[in-house]
């Protein structure tokens, strides 16, 4: 950590700052202050002072506002890439992405919000509740608490951030420490338009984040498992509700009557897309005996044809760096245990030397109980099985911690879905990867330790940051005193218990005659 002054003369105290580097050649490419517990407590003050007003404009006035941030973001998309590029050195292609994502899901939510946010009228549960009009209202908690990973520095606070303000929350970001300047860059266009003051950020390390936690309503937590468990704890203490999309090992299954071209390359581009830091990524491949192969020269040949290294404006290369070294660290490790256990490197295997890039990867001769195969990778490496039948592939697919997400590469559509509704996992692309990220009227969310609730998608994606209240009211005009009000009275609780059993028992039992 350096320090620098602080720009209030009023304090000729240090403040501390947490450099942002770019993984590719290690230069500075920005800062960002490390925020105490107190500066968090002090922006959540203010939030929460500033949210009621936000709450009231109701989701059609929310909408105008975030559709002014829609606008920033287009007018500023260049400027947005250069920064992502700048922090996490990645492709071009895969920088470009981030903006248009998050201006698509504000679109999605600034129409939809209102109906998913509407009143409800659900009908009574028995005909002696048509005397009361009932109501369901969704309010949104107060403030709450966005805590981002690094892999996509603009798409992931984006994610979060859109829906939880479409809901009527003020939100409080905290972007990853390694690359904060995305999440910076949003918040800076939510000022740029003037927006009311319900989005703020917090920026820091993993202390920042833990004052996060300890100071909102609800968190949403995107990360590790490990700091996942940490947050669940934190939130369980405090009696607040949160959401958690974790970590993942996704697995591909390819079956012997696939497209073996199209699995190919939809293989490769779903494991090293983003030097593979998706938290969708396939990290697993698990191939029919038949096909394997043949499929394993045309995934080694187009892997070894793609282009890596630190890309500009140009659109040169396919596969960037990874996002530190503590990154790196873990695909070596990765390879080189299952290369001491007898796995090939077909393809890659290596550091490439420059900054923390990784060659893209594939292993063959791989088994189940290689820590490729088990724990998290996170980068640019495709490990290989080959499977007798479809039934060993769903097997060693659901032989994981992690439930995130799978593709299942089929030629019949029909044995994909039943595929499909065999994996333990939150979302299956049948021949395709990532395709359940872009479509946004679906949940997004992981099971077993791969998260817990859904991050995003569909009316839950903004009815989660609400607390549902139910109000009830009379239909009728009311006597002075309902019938089971004291004083109590036998004859009155008979004739009331009969008009009950009337109402909900079923035969003879109606009229108090039991058989
Ligand atoms: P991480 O868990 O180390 O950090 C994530 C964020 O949590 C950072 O902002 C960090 O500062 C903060 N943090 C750390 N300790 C904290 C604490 N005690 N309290 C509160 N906040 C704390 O994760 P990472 O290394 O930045 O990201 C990589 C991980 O994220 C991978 O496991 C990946 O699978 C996962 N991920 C999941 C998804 C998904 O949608 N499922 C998406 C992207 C990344």
């Amino acid at each position: 950590m350096t320090e620098i002054a602080t720009a209030s003369p009023a304090s000729k105290a240090k403040r501390p700052v947490i450099e942002v580097r770019n993984p590719a050649d290690g230069r500075v490419v920005g800062t960002v202050a490390d925020e105490s517990a107190q500066v968090v407590a002090a922006k959540v003050a203010q939030l929460r002072a500033a949210q009621p007003e936000w709450e009231a404009i109701g989701p059609k006035g929310r909408a105008e506002w975030l559709r002014k941030l829609q606008d920033w973001i287009f007018d500023h998309a260049e400027t947005i890439s250069d920064v992502l590029q700048s922090e996490t050195s990645k492709p071009r292609v895969d920088a470009t992405i981030e903006a248009p994502f998050v201006a698509d899901l504000i679109g999605y939510y600034a129409r939809h919000a209102p109906t998913f946010l509407a009143d409800e009228h659900p009908a009574p549960h028995s005909p002696l509740g048509k005397v009361k009009k009932l109501t369901t209202i969704y309010r949104p908690y107060q403030v709450v608490g966005v805590i981002t990973p690094w892999n996509f520095p603009f798409a992931m606070p984006g994610i979060d951030v859109v829906p939880a303000l479409a809901a009527g929350a003020a939100v409080l970001l905290k972007p990853s420490e390694v690359t904060p300047l995305g999440g910076e860059l949003l918040v800076r266009g939510w000022q740029e338009i003037g927006a009311p003051p319900v989005l703020a950020l917090a920026t820091g390390r993993g202390e920042t984040g833990a004052a996060v936690v300890a100071n909102v309503d609800y968190v949403q937590f995107t990360g590790s498992t490990r700091t996942g468990r940490v947050i669940a704890k934190a939130c369980a203490e405090r009696l607040i509700p949160y959401s958690l999309e974790l970590g993942g090992k996704d697995p591909a299954l390819v079956l012997a009557d696939a497209d073996l071209d199209r699995a190919a390359y939809g293989v490769a581009f779903g494991g090293l897309l983003n030097a593979g830091q998706v938290c969708v990524s396939v990290e697993r491949v698990y191939v029919e005996a038949p096909v394997y192969d043949e499929f394993v020269a045309k995934l080694t040949k187009h892997v070894g044809e793609l282009r890596q290294g630190a890309d500009d404006r140009g659109y040169r290369y396919d596969v960037g760096a990874l996002a530190n070294a503590a990154q790196r660290d873990v695909v070596q490790r990765h390879v080189d245990e299952a290369v001491a256990g007898g796995a090939r490197a077909v393809v890659g295997g290596k550091p490439t030397g420059v900054g923390t890039f990784f060659q893209p990867t594939v292993l063959v001769d791989v088994d189940q109980s290689m820590s490729c195969i088990r724990e998290e990778t996170f980068g640019p490496t495709l490990p290989i099985i080959k499977v007798a039948d479809e039934e060993e592939a769903i097997r060693l697919a659901n032989d994981s911690v992690y439930g995130l997400s799978a593709t299942v590469w089929t030629g019949d559509r029909s044995r994909g879905e039943r595929v499909a509704r065999r994996l333990e996992v939150g979302a299956v692309n049948i021949n395709d990867a990532a395709a359940n990220l872009f479509s946004f009227a679906l949940p997004m969310g992981g099971w077993k330790e791969s998260g817990l609730g859904a991050r995003w998608g569909g009316p839950n994606g903004v009815r989660k940051y609400c607390r549902v209240q139910a109000i009830t009211a009379p239909r009728v005009p009311t006597q002075t005193k309902e019938l089971i009000w004291f004083p109590y009275n036998k004859n009155k609780v008979k004739f009331a218990m009969s008009v009950m059993r009337a109402a909900s028992a079923r035969g003879l039992r109606r009229f108090g005659i039991s058989l």
